[in-house]
């Protein structure tokens, strides 16, 4: 085995080896001097070679034949080594493939006007900004360089799959007018060598917005109807819906049409009942759309649709672009928010003032445990859940009615709160004041980060 660290040594050998391109000896030796191509490498140091052979020639040390020059033109493929050769009479056989990267009978590298062709075609309908290449590498010109780079102890040999995606990458930055970017990119183009295909992966947009509900009855995501499961029954009118609207279609159904995108995802910091309001400065959520042709969208104009087409049902404001990592921390953050409601409650006996002052206090700060309430048992684990109750103001509206103001974490079940849910909820409203208290209306007043 070779152990020569000289860069020109392990040239010749590599030469001697196999028909080796420009950008494919380069590219064994390309984390020297970086501030450079592999082309670029793999041409100088032919030209060195093909000089150093040139002036024994001239100096009469050696014979034409005798020296690299040969192995240059033919291995080498280098251009004015041919010329020598031929100047000299001695044959050359010009219609070698490189080893390094021979696919389909032609170097991929020379395939990469082509291939930057097909992909311009496929993402003219997209708009986007930036992109990502990436490729599935052939296997076979894989493992040879692999091979070679143990054979020859090659230490500064970049891998072909970088190499191909930098130069098709360049190929595309200028053909498109757009750059490469690896955090972030819109569009990601994976590029199989073998079969010469490439798909397309256009990543999502993120856009946050907040949204009030201002009529009961609305689910918040698309509730389908639990008889035929959305496919269409005689108890949902065919419809295949429990309910007809919901807040997410209402809010991410301009949006996705506006950006021409394949599917709509609604994420939000919780979720109200279907039966409660949601008042105040509203509710955030993140609308992520999959795959879509437009990204500058105008999302003053898409407010102004969203808001005349739900009038009177759902209101969204604050509408901007975010980020993957803003929609993950909303579902993290609902339960440590703080959320104030307001409710309608009823009493099973008429309640005194003092009592009203009495659970006020007791409801001052405390942690509460909650069972799993039975109305949601059917889709949530069943175990004990401790939540913080921050205020209850109550308020005597008539003889069997109360208004009650609660501010608690996120995540608190504020009807059993105020039922008691047969005893699943400690304490309650119900077991402090000494009767059956029942939630009437809920509304959510505000949701504090
Ligand atoms: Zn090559
Ligand atoms: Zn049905």
């Amino acid at each position: 085995m070779n152990t020569s660290n000289n860069v020109l040594e392990k040239a010749v050998e590599l030469l001697t080896l196999h028909p080796v391109c420009n950008q494919c000896l380069g590219r064994q030796f390309a984390w020297l001097s970086t501030d450079s191509t592999n082309e670029e490498r793999g041409r100088s140091i032919k030209l060195l070679l093909s000089m150093t052979a040139d002036e024994r020639v001239r100096t009469g040390e050696a014979k034409i034949q005798d020296t690299l020059m040969p192995r240059l033109a033919n291995h080498g493929m280098y251009g004015p080594a041919i010329s020598l050769c031929e100047e000299h009479g001695i044959d050359v056989d010009v219609s070698r493939n490189c080893y390094l990267c021979e696919v389909r009978n032609k170097s991929i590298f020379k395939q990469i006007p082509n291939i930057a062709r097909r992909v311009l075609e496929r993402v003219i309908s997209y708009e986007f900004d930036t992109f990502l290449i990436g490729c599935v590498p052939n296997p076979t010109v894989s493992e040879r360089q692999d091979e070679l780079r143990a054979k020859l102890n090659l230490l500064h040999a970049e891998a072909l799959k970088s190499d191909f995606n930098r130069e098709l990458g360049k190929h595309l930055e200028n053909l498109l007018e757009k750059k490469v970017e690896f955090e972030n990119p819109d569009i990601v183009i994976i590029y199989e060598m073998t079969g010469d295909t490439f798909r397309l992966q256009v990543n999502p947009i993120f856009i946050y917005g907040r949204y009030r509900k201002l009529e009961r009855g609305i689910p918040q995501s698309r509730w389908d109807c639990s008889s035929c499961n959305g496919k269409g029954c005689e108890e949902c009118n065919e419809t295949g819906r429990r309910y007809p609207d919901s807040v997410s279609e209402y809010v991410s159904k301009p949006i996705l049409k506006v950006a021409q995108g394949s599917k709509f995802k609604f994420h939000a910091a919780g979720r109200e009942d279907v039966d409660a309001l949601m008042l105040g400065s509203g509710r955030p959520f993140v609308v992520e759309i999959s795959e879509p042709k437009k990204r500058r969208i105008n999302l003053d104009e898409i407010e102004s649709a969203i808001n005349s087409r739900a009038r009177g049902k759902v209101e969204v404001d604050s509408l901007e672009f975010t980020s993957r990592e803003v929609m993950q921390n909303l579902k993290s953050d609902a339960s440590s928010n703080i959320k104030e409601y307001v409710a309608k409650i009823a009493t099973e006996e008429e309640v005194s003032n003092d009592k009203l002052r009495r659970a006020e206090t007791e409801l001052r700060d405390i942690e509460i445990e909650q069972r799993t309430p039975h109305r949601v048992a059917h889709r949530r684990s069943d175990r004990i859940r401790k939540k913080r109750v921050h205020s209850v103001k109550l308020l005597k509206t008539d003889e069997h009615e109360l208004r009650g103001d609660f501010v608690v974490q996120g995540g608190t079940y504020v009807k059993e709160l105020i039922s008691g849910d047969e005893g699943r909820t400690t304490p309650s409203l119900s077991s402090l004041l000494g009767t059956k208290c029942t939630c009437l209306k809920l509304n959510v007043t505000a949701i504090r980060a």
